[in-house]
């Protein structure tokens, strides 16, 4: 990304359809340009805003603006910025643009303004990357993940491991210079517990993904079951709204739909599959096979069964679903509102579904219908979700690139906890260590290539 801050750069920051829009221009030219699209230059001076009228080369209007300006390195960027709020008008916004254009400001690519604040410096790469989550932020838990990232949590924990890592690696390389003298600078029991130490932070790090990424992009909730047990009921229950269609025809659902749902500052990506039965169908066929397929991606599965069935079909139906380990499970048994139903209060214990090795899934009573005992759904899926780390302001990862390059940092470092007991010669060990350190370097962008911030950057909204 190289001559990037040589031009200056323009576009919408905001949305479609407010009453007003903001405008972005950035770089060196970018006072010089904007006077020369108002009525009355603007002042030199940083951290004030300018009432003016955007005016095209005959003088006449285009809007009444407020110009806010900030000057270098005070800005997002870093560079010389001014913020021109303008009424929404998608004609005035396109106007502006062209007369911007006209002066030779060039239009900004996505994420060109974050990129040009990483290269000056104002934030690093894992900063950079929480302003897209920040902006993608849909409720109270994934905003305060990327708002602790963005302020750079994150990234202050891994440099201080960084430096650690460096010193580390210093006293082995220190050891090579006096390679002929055999000695040894880093006593190595003392080695050890260091690299262990800091390899149980990043693998700290790194297990917090599996919470993070459930809090960054939804928990995702597969609704199966057999056909008629009320699973379109429930969702549109959850949602409260009549999303799926609910009918007494058996096999009525038969794509999988799926649907959002906050619950206690928790997104909740709840999906309805096609009913589980045998069928000669094929049509129905291809929805159990998304059925099965939503079931092996869930993070949580409900599986929904009838208030009258029997433990034996229960058991079947439990078994006819493989679950893996990771899952959460629970057993709904619905329409408990219905009369003469088979329940009595004493029968709502758990029970092991003919698997008596494994834990007994959870069982909740509910009425999809009515609405019994959706409180305490709610409240069990809420549980499963580790969010106190999360309000306590802990870092919790919840990107996936950052997760994959603590992954390969703990590995290097497991090479070199190996490689320490086993005498390895300093050369190697410090080769393991430079090694961690790479993949820390490529998570706050000490490390990076021109393609790696294409992609990452390439997923930003333009005028971000
Ligand atoms: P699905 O095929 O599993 O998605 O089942 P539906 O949600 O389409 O429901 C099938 C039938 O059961 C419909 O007539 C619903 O009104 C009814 N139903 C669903 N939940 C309940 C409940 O809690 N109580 C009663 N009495 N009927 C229910």
């Amino acid at each position: 990304m190289t001559g990037a801050n040589d031009d200056t750069i323009c576009a919408v920051s905001t949305g479609t359809g407010g009453a007003i829009a903001v405008i972005r221009v950035s770089g060196q030219r970018a006072l010089e340009a904007c006077n020369h699209i108002l009525n009355l230059p603007l002042g030199d001076a940083g951290g004030r805003f300018y009432y003016r009228n955007v005016v095209e080369c005959d003088d006449s209007t285009v809007d009444d603006v407020v110009a806010a300006v900030f000057r270098a390195p005070h800005s997002y960027t870093g560079e010389d910025t001014v913020e021109i709020s303008c009424h929404g008008s998608r004609y005035i916004q396109q106007k502006i643009l062209k007369l911007l254009t006209d002066r030779n400001v060039r239009l900004a690519s996505a994420g060109e303004f974050t990129m040009r604040a990483l290269l000056n410096g104002r934030l690093d790469l894992a900063q950079a990357e929480a302003v897209a989550d920040v902006i993608a932020a849909e409720s109270c838990s994934s905003h305060a993940l990327a708002v602790n990232q963005m302020r750079g949590g994150f990234s202050h924990e891994l440099q201080i491991l960084r430096e650690e890592l460096v010193r580390l690696a210093s006293l082995l390389e220190l050891e090579l210079d006096f390679g002929e003298e055999d000695v040894e600078f880093a006593d190595r029991a003392g080695l050890q517990s260091l690299i262990t130490n800091i390899r149980t932070k990043i693998d700290r790090l790194s297990r917090s993904f599996a919470v993070g990424n459930a809090l960054k992009n939804g928990v995702a909730v597969a609704i199966v079951g057999s056909p008629n047990v009320g699973k379109s009921t429930l969702l549109n229950a959850l949602v409260g709204d009549d999303r799926a269609m609910v009918s007494d025809i058996a096999g009525t659902t038969r794509d999988t739909l799926e649907e959002r749902v906050d619950i206690d500052g928790v997104i909740f990506r709840f999906v309805d599959t096609a009913g589980l039965r045998n069928t000669e169908d094929r049509l129905e066929q291809m929805g159990i096979d998304r059925a099965r397929a939503a079931l092996e991606r869930a993070d949580v599965v409900l599986i929904v069964v009838d208030a009258r069935a029997s433990e034996e079909d229960i058991a079947v139906l439990y078994d006819s679903v493989t679950v893996s380990g990771e899952q959460r499970v629970c057993i709904l048994v619905n329409k408990i509102d219905i009369e003469g139903g088979p329940f009595v209060a004493g029968d709502r214990g758990l029970t092991h579904l003919g698997r008596p090795s494994a834990p007994a899934p959870e069982r909740l009573f509910i009425s999809a219908l009515r609405g019994d005992g959706l409180d305490d759904l709610r409240e069990w899926l809420v549980a499963g979700v580790d969010i106190q780390g999360v309000r306590n302001g802990d870092t919790v990862v919840s990107n996936a690139r950052h997760h994959e390059a603590l992954t390969h940092t703990s590995a290097a470092l497991t090479r070199a906890e190996a490689g320490l007991r086993d005498s390895t010669p300093p050369d190697l060990l410090a080769q393991d260590i430079r090694e961690a350190l790479y993949h820390l370097g490529l998570i706050t962008g000490e490390i990076t290539t021109d393609t790696l911030l294409q992609e990452i950057f390439s997923h930003f909204c333009i005028g971000k």
